[in-house]
């Protein structure tokens, strides 16, 4: 009997119907012998709205009463999954975060996972139960409710997997795997049948949203390999598992972009010894994410640093750096939140030369203007204007020649 950890998104449970069917597929897998611990996200568009009812109340909302709004979308599906199941014959438990319980740090909307007690589960299972558990929550020690960042859900399902020594882990989504790029902006993106830990990291660390980074890394660390495949098709999806010989060898593996982008310009700073070190260190105390930083060339002791944050810190990050930049004596604060980044990722960089100029002239022959850019051993990323994503990822794709039929 192996032990089975599936995980199933927001689309997969949009509907009492979708819930039905997924309680199906749930059992199925019981009845071929298994137990099954099933993750599940909140409805679709359900933390949206609750992120929205936050915003409405307080700018920016207190952290730890939205997490206490934010986890909830969660606890209805896990009650109607288990609901669905008993229907259906199959006897199943809910366990919220706090039950399991899944262990945290503090930091509220951002919770890193420490620990998972297992005893509950395993007790649950032994009864015969299907055990579903809440992604995206958890408790930190002093037992305040936390959750794990935007589409935590799948980091839940693969730090399960790891703290029960799961036999294998599925993530079930809406589409039916991992695909050069977006397949909802490129339907000739191709599927991906198999992907190492460490070009995922990328993809995902760049804004392929289908899975959460945090659940890469988790993956990675426990060795655990994942399936990532569709709720709705029987298709074999795409495994993210260690590099090996099997891989395809290609320059370019995906294109991506994240749209959750925001530029900070800080004006005429002066060019000293600490200044850097006096801006950066407030944002990281409070885990906000600097991504690019470009600092121009100092003209009679000035410069100016531009930045960029994920947009939904860009609030936060300007109460923390304006009484800096008036500290320091800089000029002006300029912010904007209508750009983009869009990146191409793949190992086969590493040995080739001429990637990024092709990128960049394929963007600049649709006009695209590039403001920032950032290099890494395997990936080339620009920040643009976030009106063109779209087309910029569609270009490049062509531009990479990434379609066209799995092999
Ligand atoms: P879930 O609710 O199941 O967690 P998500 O919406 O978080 O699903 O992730 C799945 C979505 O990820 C897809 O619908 C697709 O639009 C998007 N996506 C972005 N990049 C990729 C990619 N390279 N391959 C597959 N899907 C991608
Ligand atoms: N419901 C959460 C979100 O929408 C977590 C998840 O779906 O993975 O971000
Ligand atoms: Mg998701």
């Amino acid at each position: 009997m192996a032990l089975v950890v599936q995980k199933y998104g927001g689309t997969s449970v949009g509907s009492t119907e979708k819930i039905k069917h997924v309680a199906s597929r749930v059992k199925r897998t019981r009845d071929a012998g298994n137990d099954v611990v099933v993750v599940v996200s909140a409805m679709a568009g359900e933390t949206n709205k609750l992120v929205d009812l936050c915003n409405q109340m307080m700018d920016p909302p207190d952290p730890r009463e939205y997490d206490v709004v934010v986890s909830t979308g969660e606890q209805v599906t896990i009650g109607l999954l288990a609901m669905a199941l008993k229907t259906m014959g199959q006897d199943a438990i809910s366990l919220m975060g706090f039950q399991v319980p899944i262990h945290t740090d503090s930091v509220y909307a951002k919770a890193r996972i420490s620990r998972i007690e297992n005893a509950k589960i395993f007790d649950n299972l032994k009864a015969g139960k299907v055990v579903v558990v809440p992604g995206f929550q958890g408790i930190d020690e002093t037992g305040n409710v936390t959750t794990l960042g935007r589409g935590g859900s799948d980091t839940s399902a693969v730090a399960l997997a790891a703290a029960l020594k799961a036999d294998s882990c599925e993530i079930y989504t809406d589409v039916e795997g991992i695909y050069t790029t977006d397949p909802n902006i490129v339907p000739e993106a191709r599927k991906i049948p198999k992907i190492s830990y460490d070009e995922m990291l990328e993809m995902a660390s760049l804004g392929a949203k289908v899975l959460q980074i945090r659940s890469v890394e988790f993956a990675k660390k426990y060795n655990v390999p994942l399936h990532v495949r569709s709720t709705f098709t029987e298709t074999e999806g795409t495994w993210v598992t260690q590099e090996d010989e099997d891989m395809e060898q290609v320059v370019v593996s995906g294109v991506t972009y994240d749209k959750n982008e925001a530029k900070v310009s800080i004006l005429h700073v002066p060019d000293r010894p600490g200044i850097a070190a006096k801006i950066f260190g407030p944002i990281a105390g409070a885990s906000i994410n600097v991504d690019m930083i470009i600092q121009n060339i100092s003209i009679e002791g000035f410069t100016d640093l531009t930045f960029t944050v994920p947009r939904t810190d860009l609030t936060q990050a300007l109460r923390i750096v304006e009484p800096i930049g008036k500290e320091i004596g800089a000029s002006e604060i300029v912010t904007d939140d209508s750009v983009a980044k869009v990146s191409i990722v793949g190992t086969g960089m590493r040995s080739h030369s001429g990637i990024a100029s092709k990128m960049f002239k394929a963007l600049a022959e649709e006009g695209i203007n590039i403001m920032m850019i950032s290099t890494s051993e395997i990936k080339v990323s620009c920040v643009i204007e976030s009106k063109y994503t779209e087309l910029a990822v569609r270009v490049l794709h062509q531009a990479f020649d990434l379609s066209g039929e799995t092999v």
